[in-house]
This record gives structure tokens, sequence and C-alpha cells, in this order.
């Protein structure tokens, strides 16, 4: 994509972005672990819709499966903290394990209109106002040009780009999908496209409009007289406006680097990571070959960023030990390795890879398969989390 089109509208949408806190996301465990151990459950409950709110930014570790969501959980169980002190992050947590579970119920058909078609859909491009940050909405346009340097999208942020491009710019959800997910360290198939669809009202019971006193409230702006400055009655008969009539189709493509073929011992079994498994905790006593595994069919599909692509291997440099970054597909790899026995983590983009698929690690495992919507889920995982606290 040309460099042109992340350029950020001078001004108004800078002044934006200068409210919100400035973020990096560390790479090393130990700074992971601090992050986990710095979480204030209440302030979190309180403040989360906020852009300067006392969110955690572990998505992208808990996407890429350095940490998983259980963990979370019972870090803060360790700290002393009960259900009810914490409702508001577990129940976040679980969204996420909400979403995995619809991937892994619905496999294909997740990348398809979930519950219902969505309605009104002029096209199935993308707005260039989003990769060119010119929606103008001076907030949104602020973080869309953060995003580039950060990797990062408060979730706000997220629904108001994609009520933009999908409601009021009438584009089907998955090109505006997919141009979000390449440049996301936390991308998430089942996150990202659950939740598109949710905002598209595909994925839920009607689709989620903002207003401009809305967009204000929640991040500090004080734009007016904008497109989106009405009330929300009108919102949904708005035609298209200028800002949002150009469309592109997004050609997206991996920046995967060459390799060798890794070195095996053929003694050892063979662990295989990948760029939703980065775990170093998973059998680490156990001697192994370790090799992430970054296949060239999975990433032409969903492609990434330069940027997301090096955050996936400097995660499983500094934290796996002896691992070595294989750009091949599973099948190959088998071929070359001949060794006594292959380990993986279950997941739904890896299921075709050979050997034993481990279990992972779920906040309530107990409460698996489809769930249409996320109330029902969670009301039987808030059960069994307030059942377990009881008989601890
Ligand atoms: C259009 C759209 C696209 C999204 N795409 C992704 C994606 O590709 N990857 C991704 O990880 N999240 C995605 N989300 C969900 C959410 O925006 C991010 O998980 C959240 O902003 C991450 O920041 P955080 O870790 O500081 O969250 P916190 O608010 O601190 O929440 C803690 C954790 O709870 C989970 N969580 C919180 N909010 C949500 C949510 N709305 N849905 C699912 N899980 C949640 C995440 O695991 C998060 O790390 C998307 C949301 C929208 C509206």
């Amino acid at each position: 994509m040309s460099t042109h089109l992340h350029k950020l509208h001078a001004g108004q949408a800078q002044s934006e972005a200068a409210a919100a806190p400035e973020i990096s996301f560390p790479t090393r465990y130990e700074d992971i672990m601090a992050r986990v151990a710095a979480i204030d459950p209440a302030r979190y409950g309180r403040s989360r819709n906020f852009l300067n709110g006392a969110i955690t930014y572990l998505s992208p570790y808990l996407s890429r499966g350095v940490i998983s969501t259980r963990q979370v959980y019972e870090a803060l169980l360790a700290r002393g903290f009960v259900f009810d002190d914490m409702q508001k992050l577990a129940s976040e947590l679980g969204w996420r394990d909400f979403f995995q579970r619809v991937w892994e119920a619905k496999g294909e058909d997740l990348f398809t209109d979930l519950r219902q078609p969505q309605s009104g859909v002029a096209h199935r491009e993308l707005p260039v106002a989003l990769p060119a940050a010119s929606t103008g909405i001076a907030a949104v346009d602020a973080h869309i040009g953060r995003l580039y340097a950060t990797g990062y999208l408060h979730n706000h942020l997220r629904m108001y780009v994609a009520s933009l491009a999908c409601n009021i710019g009438r584009a089907h959800w998955a090109a505006p999908a997919a141009w979000l997910y390449y440049h996301l360290l936390d991308g998430d198939l089942a996150s990202n496209t659950c939740s598109w669809q949710w905002v598209a009202g595909a994925f839920s019971s009607k689709p989620y409009y903002c207003n401009q006193e809305n967009i204000n409230h929640y991040t500090g702006s004080q734009q007016r007289h904008t497109y989106l400055d009405v009330a929300y009655s009108a919102l949904p008969d708005l035609p298209v406006p200028a800002p949002l009539r150009a469309t592109t189709a997004p050609d997206f493509t991996t920046p995967l680097p060459v390799t060798s073929a890794p070195v095996i011992d053929p003694a050892l079994p063979l662990l295989l990571y990948n760029s939703y498994h980065l775990d170093p905790q998973w059998r680490a006593d156990e001697p192994a070959n370790r090799v992430l595994l970054l296949e060239p069919s999975h990433f032409r599909r969903f492609p990434v960023s330069e940027t997301v692509l090096a955050f996936i291997q400097q995660l499983a440099l500094d934290n796996i030990a002896g691992v070595q970054v294989f750009v091949g597909e599973a099948a190959e790899l088998a071929q070359l390795a001949r060794v006594p026995a292959i380990y993986t983590r279950q997941h739904p983009s890896s299921g075709h890879y050979p050997g034993t698929h481990d279990a992972r690690a779920w906040l309530v495992p107990e409460v698996a398969g489809y769930f249409p919507g996320f109330f029902n889920y969670w009301k039987k995982c808030e059960k069994v989390l307030r059942r377990q606290q009881a008989g601890s």
C-alpha cells in the first residue's frame, strides 16, 4: 500500500491523537507478565470505553497465544480479587473466547455473513477513506494514523471505523475487515471477523451506529457539524457522505522472509508454533526441536503487514529457547523432519498440522460449542466461574 495513503491529515486530526496515551508493545515475556500484574480491574470496569481508560493492552499477547485468557484471570485471582471485583474484565476476556468458539464451531463459515446477510450493502470494496485516514471525522482519522505507527486501535475506535465503513459507507464488512487485520498486532481472525459482522448487523440483531456526540464523548474530541453530527434516528437513512464514496480493491501481501530448512535433531520431538501459538510455557522443560511455522498459504489468504510479521517473529525469538523460523507449509516440514513425535496446540487455523494437538487453555473450558449471541454463552460461563470460586 502506498505511503501517501498513510499520511495523516494535518491540524485537527493530529491534535486529537495527542490526547491518547503513548503505547508500545514489548516482546519479552517478563514485560508482558509485568503488564498482567499491573491490571487494575476496578478502574478497568469504570473506564474501558474511554481512550485514556485503564485498559490492559494485552490483546497482542492473547491473540498470539503468548498468554491465555485463563492465565490473566488466574493471575487476578492470585492477587486476591474475586469474580465480582473483575466482572467487566472477565466478560471481555469471555468475548475473546466466545469468538474463538464461533470459529471452532463454524469453520469456513466464519468468513461468510454468520446470522443474516448484511443489509444495505452497496459494494464489496474498501472505502479509500480508511487507508487514507480521510473520513472527515477527526478522532477517527487521527487514530488510523496511530494504528499505522503502533499496530493498535482502541476498541471504540474499531467500532467507529467499522460503523463508518459498513453502515454509513455501505461497504460489505469483508474488505475493510481485511484492511484492519493487516495492520493489527493483535489481529485475530475470530475477533476481527465476528466484530466487523457484529457492527455491520450480520452477527447481531441490528447494525451499530455512532454519532458525533458519542465520538466526542469517548475520545475527548470536540468536532461539530460533520455528517455524523445528527440524531441517531437520522443515521440509517444518510446518503453515503462524499468522503466515504471512493472505494478500492485492496491487494495486501505479507512480506515473508526466505528461510532455509530448519536443522532438526531426529532423536527429539518437533514442537510446532505459529502466529497464534507462541506460548513460551508450553512444553518448556522438554528437550525438543522448536519451529515457528509461517505458512505462505495462510498469509496469502490472510495477509499481515511487515510490522505485524516482525512482531510475531520477535515474540518467538525473545521467549522460546532455540526456536527456528521456517517459512513453508506444514506438509513440507513433516517430510523434512523424521522425528519420534510432532506436537502443536489446537487452533482452527492449524487443524491440518500433523501430530498431536494439545488442548488449549480456555477461560471456561466447560462451556463449548456454538452460541449465536454472547450473553447466553457468558451466562453459562459466569455460573461456572462463580461455582469454582465458591468451591475454592
Ligand atoms: C471491528 C473490530 C475488530 C476487532 N478486531 C480484533 C482483532 O483482530 N483482534 C483482537 O484481539 N481484538 C479485536 N477486537 C476486539 C477489541 O477491540 C480488542 O480485543 C481490544 O481493543 C484490545 O485491547 P486491550 O487488550 O487493551 O483490551 P481490554 O479492554 O484491556 O480487554 C482485555 C482483553 O479482553 C478481550 N476483549 C476486550 N474487548 C473485546 C472485544 N470487544 N471483543 C473480543 N475480545 C475483547 C481481549 O482479549 C483483550 O485483550 C475488535 C473489535 C472490533 C469492534
